[in-house]
């Protein structure tokens, strides 16, 4: 409904623009050279030759819970850095999801930086931090993985900020889940393009030390699955109009448990509808209606 209102806004804008007299649009062209002339005003981006990524091209599927970033929306808070975006949980203490663009031109090979406090929330909430998780029995388990953010130094110190971290069992983390982000890397290496999006679902996993609910006196929730939802496009650039229904979608959901080390990712493939059925949100909002249908009801095979 959202995806169609907004477009059918987008024409509308369009048709009324074409349709201005032409005395006005002169006018406008006019007035904007002018005030590039007299007083040197910014109206175009400088050209520096190579596109930097904006820090919307990790939303190109859409937001899947709509979240914003307004503090007054503490549990759907949205956090958008040149390196991914996010939605933040205050109240669970970890991220609801971040969705992010991986191709080749992210991948370094940085050392790994310490674990941070993100001092970017705001002033009042609480916020996490690295000993929180200390004798947990979890791991700070990164959403967006370090190793694909670890070619400048910015980079790599915003995978490590608390609010990109969850309580992942070892071997959910160090298991299947880690095996499926090095594929995620192979695939980016054999030229292709990724969007992924990835968070958790459910209360309860069961680390190290048995099963928790949360973790750091309340603090911190512990989810009981984790999925991720990968968006593969033949090669960079190519945009979510090269997305058809024959694109590859990988979706999984895992359960955030021990005994899982040793299994293969694939065993856990799902449908990204199952996804949305767990947590509510809605993935691929971008994309037309139809695409999203025939996407969303596959499970990968490859
Ligand atoms: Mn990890
Ligand atoms: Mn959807």
């Amino acid at each position: 409904m959202i995806k169609r209102r907004r477009q059918l806004g987008g024409d509308t804008r369009f048709a009324q623009a074409s349709q201005r007299p032409p005395q006005l649009a002169q006018t406008l062209v006019g007035l904007l050279l002018w005030c590039g002339l007299i007083s040197g005003c910014e109206l175009l981006p400088p050209l520096t030759g190579i596109p930097q990524p904006t820090p919307e091209v990790h939303l190109l599927l859409g937001n899947p819970s709509r979240a914003v970033s307004d503090p007054n929306s503490p549990n759907n808070y949205l956090i958008m850095r040149p390196q991914y975006a996010l939605s933040y949980n205050r109240d669970k203490g970890i991220p609801n999801w971040a969705s992010w663009q991986l191709n080749p031109s992210w991948l370094g090979d940085l050392p790994r930086d310490p674990f941070a406090t993100d001092t970017s929330l705001p002033a009042t909430w609480y916020r996490v931090r690295t000993d929180d998780y200390t004798g947990s029995g979890f791991d700070r388990g990164h959403v967006v993985p370090a190793a694909d953010r670890n070619q400048k130094p910015a980079d790599g110190e915003s995978v490590f900020l608390m609010t990109n971290i969850i309580p992942q069992a070892a071997d959910n983390n160090r298991g299947p889940w880690e095996k499926l982000e090095r594929y995620c890397r192979d695939l980016t290496k054999q030229g292709k393009e990724l969007y992924i999006i990835s968070g958790w679902a459910g209360s309860g996993g069961k680390g190290e030390r048995g099963k928790k609910t949360a973790i750091a006196r309340g603090k911190v929730a512990v989810p009981a699955a984790t999925w991720k939802i990968v968006v593969v496009l033949n090669q960079p650039g190519l945009g979510i109009e090269s997305i058809r229904n024959d694109t590859r979608v990988i979706a999984v959901i895992m359960p955030n448990v021990q005994g899982i080390k040793n299994d293969d990712w694939r065993s856990y493939r799902q449908s990204v509808d199952t996804v949305e059925h767990i947590t509510g949100y809605d993935f691929l909002s971008n994309l037309p209606t139809a695409t999203q249908t025939i996407l969303e009801a596959k499970v990968d095979k490859r």
